[in-house]
């Protein structure tokens, strides 16, 4: 008998099958699925491998498989092979995905760490690592192996690195050494589960709309069917309940639930609500904060049926679920669902592949769905259910919007309205807690109308135009079309065209300066470092009762605090303004979503949102929540201008350190497409430098088609990047990826 293996190794060039004979002691055991030991190419050490198919004979087999490690189930071998080929990577990357946290399958006992322990992170860009391994800066296997290791396991302990990668505590030390890693100590998140006392809680009685919600899917659930739900419905109308009560009807029936959340909201507040109802036994969490010795036993806990629940991040949908019952995406919308790593898959599609694979329903959840998936719905491609009250009677908070340019006709130049000013002092005094949120999401500043609130926009695309300091130009990032700078507006003639920048940093300044005798704390990329999480500026901001709290997006998720009655949204121009196609719909959700934090109990709260643009229908559809109108109107702009859901976005994205070469491969890769795509679905742009245009002295540019992105289409994209792989590039790396959550 002869195996087909896929060598584990990333580069681009093993991404075949390869041959190998079984021996015959083996033959009973390796199976579809099977990790393996081989000899391959001309090195001594033997490669890892999987084993992809099996046949009787091959001319090709000269080699023996050596060893078998440790068995997969069949079907997931079917998955990573579709993975492959819909997002562009090699299959090995995708199995790497559905094997249990740190690659050595002994079963370690769960450490209960001390208080403190050291955790080791990458010191330098994993492009500027890979890169000094080719240029071979760093030669040593073990080097390799421990940077892999700490770059696939962010916050990893010493200990861990020496059981999973077998290389010792001085190597590590010689890293740190080179400047290569740090080593920095940290508090303990321990597993949320272990130790923790939760109140039990009964099941409640559904409201009639939650009813009617449930019995549908318990219709499929009942018959064995796959099908595809979306619950609609406000923040607080009961969809956690609903999960809840799904969930005790698939374990009452011994079958398996899978819940995926945002990775910010997976917080120990949302835990208690599961655990609370179904206690810890029967649990399994899966997130970044775990040590990988505690993913590793939580994984081996799903696979051996002791976890009937699973709640878990993005990559959660990848464990070992047996007879699995249910498939439950919270906040659906949210952006992290889909990987900007390769393999860049999108985790609501894979959930929609192992729902039809196990006939169970899939529902999809959330306040204000991802236009695409309630369009689905809409068009009766998957089932749309809507709850339209809250749940527990309590009120939604008022929301008030600011014309900023009102503000600056009466002189007020602060970035504090008058009436947020007044509010906030008010709360100061009241001592009730605030929530500043400014959104800085984007590299690019983005120049504006004081006056009017003109922004620039492509005149192609309906896109703002971004400022690119370097070349002083104005550039659309859809199209490559450019403009000389603005220095008065077209609209209404005045020279107040400012450029925006301002962050979160300059706001928390000017409120402490505002209000000196006020306790603040700021949460952005900036202050979440190694050592504070996200958890800890939350857990303080609200033990602490600091009077507030400002913020990038980052705020707006997870956490329910009671004292919160006033939110003000310092300017929602900044994120009206991204050059993406999805910028009504990401202010839409965000002001939603903030909105949402102020007032939860029986406080009424009050939303500020500030912006120089306050009939913009997004400002207006989130300022009276209305999702179904934010929806008809921005539906009905995406049909126009052909943007998803209407058509797929397929961004070829190059990187290199070679200027000729990349754009020698942009041309002809730009070239292919061109012969082999079908012009009149196709719509393909010029190879362009991206808007960023270099990120670690890298050179990077793209190609943009707008099309549906059909069977045959994939083919020749994979077709494409097949032939510049073979061209043994070694300065320059190719990637594709379909509707990208970030154009940047
Ligand atoms: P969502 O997930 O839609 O934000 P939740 O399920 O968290 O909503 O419900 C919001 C609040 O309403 C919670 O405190 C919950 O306990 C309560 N609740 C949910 N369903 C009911 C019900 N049928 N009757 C009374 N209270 C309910
Ligand atoms: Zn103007
Ligand atoms: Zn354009």
């Amino acid at each position: 008998m002869v195996a087909e293996v896929i060598i584990n190794r990333s580069a681009k060039k093993v991404n075949r099958a390869f041959d190998y004979n079984i021996p015959k002691e083996l033959e009973e055991l390796i199976l579809v699925g099977s990790m393996v030991l081989v000899p391959f190419g001309n090195s001594k050490k033997l490669e890892e491998a999987y084993v992809v198919g099996i046949k009787e004979n091959s001319q090709y087999a000269t080699k023996e498989i050596v060893k078998l490690k440790d068995n997969l189930e069949q079907s997931y071998i079917q998955l990573a092979k579709w993975m492959a080929k819909k997002y562009f990577c090699n299959i090995s990357d995708c199995i790497k995905l559905m094997l249990p946290p740190g690659t050595r399958t002994k079963n370690e006992e769960n450490k209960i760490h001390d208080k403190k322990i050291n955790c080791v992170y990458l010191n330098k860009d994993i492009e500027t690592i890979e890169f000094e391994i080719e240029t071979g800066n760093i030669k040593s296997e073990k080097h390799k192996k421990i940077l892999y290791f700490i770059k696939n396991n962010p916050g990893c302990t010493i200990p861990e690195i020496e059981i999973f990668t077998g290389c010792s505590r001085a190597i590590v030390k010689t890293l740190e050494k080179n400047g290569y890693i740090q080593i920095v100590e940290k508090k303990v998140e321990r597993n949320p589960l272990i130790n923790k006392k939760v109140e039990k809680t009964k099941k409640i009685k559904l409201t009639q709309e939650q009813e009617e919600a449930y019995n549908q899917i318990e219709q499929s659930i009942k018959k064995h069917i796959y099908e595809k739900f979306l619950l609609y419905g406000v923040t607080g109308s009961g969809k956690t309940e609903i999960y809840l009560q799904l969930i005790e009807n698939i374990i009452n029936q011994n079958k398996t639930a899978l819940v995926l959340v945002p990775e910010i909201s997976l917080t120990p507040q949302m835990i208690d609500r599961f655990v609370g109802r179904f206690g810890k036994e029967q649990i399994a969490v899966l997130h970044s904060k775990l040590s990988i010795g505690e993913r590793y036993d939580e994984w081996n806990r799903i696979k051996q049926e002791k976890a009937k629940i699973i709640i878990g991040a993005r990559s959660a949908i990848f464990a070992p679920v047996k007879n699995l019952g249910i498939i439950i995406i919270d906040e659906e919308h949210d952006s992290s669902y889909k990987s900007e790593m390769t393999p860049k898959y999108d985790a609501k599609e894979i959930a929609n592949v192992l729902a039809k694979q196990n006939n169970i329903p899939l529902v999809l959840g959330s306040a204000t769905p991802d236009l695409g998936t309630y369009y689905e719905a809409k068009q009766g491609n998957s089932t749309l259910l809507t709850l339209t009250k809250r749940a527990n009677n309590s009120k939604l908070p008022k929301v008030k919007v600011i014309d900023l340019k009102q503000e600056l006709a009466n002189g007020n130049r602060s970035m504090l309205s008058n009436e947020l000013y007044n509010l906030i002092e008010k709360n100061i005094k009241e001592k009730r807690q605030t929530i500043l949120f400014l959104n800085r999401r984007g590299y690019s500043t983005f120049i504006m109308c004081r006056e009017c609130g003109y922004t620039v926009k492509c005149k192609n695309c309906d896109i703002s135009m971004t400022y690119h300091k370097y070349q002083n130009k104005l550039k659309c990032h859809y199209c490559g079309h450019e403009e000389p700078v603005l220095k008065i507006c077209p609209e209404c003639g005045s020279n107040k065209i400012r450029y925006f920048g301002t962050g979160t940093q300059k706001l928390e300044q000017e409120i402490n300066k505002l209000f000196p005798k006020a306790t603040t704390i700021r949460m952005d990329v900036d202050t979440i470092s190694k050592k504070n999480s996200h958890e800890d500026i939350l857990n303080k901001f609200k033990n602490d009762n600091i009077d507030i709290l400002i913020g990038t997006q980052m705020v707006v998720k997870g956490h329910h605090f009671p004292n919160v009655t006033l939110v003000g949204v310092i300017a929602a121009d900044s994120s009206l303004n991204i050059d993406d196609y999805r910028a009504n719909e990401r202010t839409f959700q965000i002001l939603t979503q903030v909105a949402g934090r102020a007032g939860r109990e029986n406080l009424e709260g009050t939303v500020i949102i500030q912006t120089y643009n306050p009939e913009s229908f997004s400002i207006q559809c989130a300022k009276k929540q209305d999702y179904n109108m934010f929806y008809k109107t921005e539906i009905e702009l995406r049909k126009q201008l052909k943007y998803p859901p209407f058509c797929d976005i397929i961004v070829i994205g190059l990187n290199s350190i070679n200027e000729e070469e990349i754009i020698k491969i942009s041309k002809s890769i730009y070239n292919y497409l061109n012969l082999k795509l079908d012009q009149e679905e196709f719509k393909i742009f010029k190879p362009m430098p991206s808007p960023i245009s270099k990120i670690q002295n890298r050179l990077r540019w793209r190609i943009i088609i707008k099309g549906n992105i059909t069977k045959e289409a994939n083919n020749i994209l994979n077709e494409c990047l097949k032939k510049v792989y073979n061209l043994n590039l070694k300065a320059t790396r190719v990637s594709i990826d379909i509707n990208p959550n970030n154009m940047i």
